[in-house]
């Protein structure tokens, strides 16, 4: 099944299911089942069970239009960690080694948004950079799982789009700024159910900027596949459902590129993984918003001081 967030009319985000003819607003078809993914990702899997016969029978006064608006298919995950040079090409472009360990560093809920959203080029860098990566959504309580069983832990699969700002990333050891401005995290549209994808390292990966394939790959070229990276973490942490594993990116990477390739303003990004999805977002320029304008003594707008004060 292809889960999703959606925004219903009254603005309010709600649990959905792609189905025949729109997308199923799945607390309104069925009551007892959550109206929130995260939540529904909790149940028990005898409860999970249910959402395939709501789905079928699918009520029509609970069916919305597949062009509702997409939101984070999990909006608020508990932990949404990265994994960096996970491909050899990537790590060969960016002179780094083939990692021994998974280089696991984290991104935040302030990062997440949907298939369709704009994605912002801060006021402070020009070095814009995409990284299209599958990203994994924990759906069982995972603690020292071994990796033969690690993958029943996985409720499924995403694209996912680990924008950086490379100058940021770089400027220090952590990466942790660099890889955390507001919406720097794209994902979507969907999630999509284990079941439905079947084996994870047999996807063809693919990123375009305004229709030019930048990066194409296939994830069979991982380094430490979706099962050694929930094995490998759950040694460390209980991995909880919601929480997203993103497991890297292939190369072609912008900053790798002579002169670098950075995104800008207008320009359509699309991440597309086979039997996962393609997830579509803008970039545009922050815009000048009245929280970054300084204030004067008297706690008025000063107009001449924010169009003085603010420049890249
Ligand atoms: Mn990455």
């Amino acid at each position: 099944m292809r889960l999703l967030t959606f925004e219903n009319a009254a603005g309010g985000a709600r649990f959905g299911v792609e189905i025949e003819g729109g997308v199923l607003d799945v607390g309104l078809a069925d009551p007892s089942l959550p109206d929130d993914l995260m939540a529904f990702l909790a149940l028990p899997d005898a409860d999970k069970a249910k959402l395939a016969a709501v789905a079928s029978l699918a009520p029509s006064t609970a069916l919305v239009p597949s062009g509702v608006r997409r939101l984070p298919p999990v909006p608020r995950p508990g932990k949404i960690l990265c994994v960096g040079v996970n491909y050899r090409a990537h790590a060969g472009e960016m002179n780094a080694q083939a990692p021994v360990a998974p280089e696991v560093f984290a991104k935040f809920a302030n990062t997440l948004v949907g298939d369709g959203a704009d994605v912002i080029l801060p006021h402070q860098s020009q070095a814009f950079d995409y990284e299209a990566e599958l990203a994994l959504v924990i759906g069982r309580r995972a603690r020292h799982v071994p990796k033969a069983s690690a993958l029943a832990h996985v409720a499924g699969y995403m694209a996912f789009n680990d924008l950086t700002i490379r100058d940021v990333q770089m400027r220090t050891m952590q990466w942790t700024l660099g890889k955390n401005f507001d919406t720097h995290g794209p994902c979507g549209p969907n999630l999509v159910t284990a079941d439905e994808v079947g084996d994870p390292q047999s996807l063809d990966i693919r990123l375009t900027v305004d229709g030019e394939v930048l990066q194409a790959s296939n994830t069979s070229r991982m380094i430490f596949d979706c099962a050694d990276l929930v094995s490998l973490i759950s040694q460390i942490m209980t991995l909880e459902p919601g929480d997203i594993i993103a497991t890297g990116t292939p190369g072609g990477v912008g900053a790798a590129r002579r002169p670098p390739r950075w995104l800008k303003p207008g320009e359509v990004v699309r991440v597309e993984v086979d039997r996962v999805g393609v997830l579509t977002n803008t970039v545009r320029a922050e815009p000048l918003t009245r929280d970054a304008e300084p204030r004067s003594k008297t706690g008025h707008h000063d107009q001449a001081a924010t169009v003085a004060g603010v420049g890249r």
